[in-house]
């Protein structure tokens, strides 16, 4: 039996050693919640290793794996808003824009405009809604083959959150970007699961702040 660790930071912890616990091998973890914890574990110890987030691990079921992935990207997200709400009000952003592209918010019985913010918000709580539903999601240990399309559906409309970002609150993304490589994980998910196309992809790659590995796309399989 492994020992059971308590991950929590301890008082007066050093800044440095702040979350630093050893990352814990995944069969080591044994609780109902251990994909997410495990993702979580990996997030705190290097946001920028998208590539070892991201990618399904050996033996790991795939469709529980993205399940988990997408969990904890809408939970980071939410810091995310919490840093853009003072830029992104009524007033500047009166409607959810990216450059050109105007988005309708799909978080009401019927798409309707919303502003920028009040968008960012709806389509997060909508998603988080999405993912803890019984009707859709109704176990931790397998997803219904007929939620699967919900995986793409939510991770675009969560894409459009960061190209309204880096288009209109530049400063905002880059700030929050340094520290958590959240585009850069939803970047990496959107291509490893082969979720959009490159020229739907609005954001330059760039905008990463660590380097993406190349991914071969023809030898993806798409759920689509
Ligand atoms: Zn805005
Ligand atoms: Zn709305």
């Amino acid at each position: 039996m492994p020992q059971a660790q308590v991950l929590r930071n301890r008082p007066g912890i050093r800044h440095e050693d702040w979350s630093q616990w050893p990352t814990i091998p995944l069969e080591q973890m044994e609780s109902t919640f251990s994909v997410q914890q495990y993702i979580q574990n990996m997030v705190r110890h290097d946001a920028s290793d998208v590539k070892k987030i991201v990618e399904v691990p050996e033996g790991q079921d795939r469709d529980l794996w993205r399940y988990e992935l997408l969990r904890q990207v809408c939970q980071d997200l939410n810091n995310f808003v919490v840093l853009l709400e003072p830029e992104c009000t009524a007033s500047s952003c009166p409607e959810m824009k990216a450059l050109e592209w105007l988005y309708l918010c799909a978080g009401h019985p019927n798409p309707q405009q919303c502003s920028a913010l009040d968008y960012i918000i709806h389509t997060l709580d909508s998603a988080t809604a999405l993912l803890n539903s019984q009707k859709y999601f109704p176990s931790r240990v397998s997803i219904p083959p007929t939620s699967l399309k919900h995986f793409s559906n939510v991770t675009r409309r969560l894409y459009r959150i960061f190209a309204h970002a880096w288009f209109h609150h530049r400063e905002v993304f880059t700030e929050f970007e340094i520290e958590s490589h959240l585009y850069a994980r939803v970047l990496y998910m959107i291509k490893y699961f082969d979720i959009m196309p490159d020229d739907a992809l609005v954001v330059p790659a760039d905008a990463c702040m660590t380097d993406l590995p190349e991914i071969d796309r023809s030898s993806m399989v798409s759920d689509e």
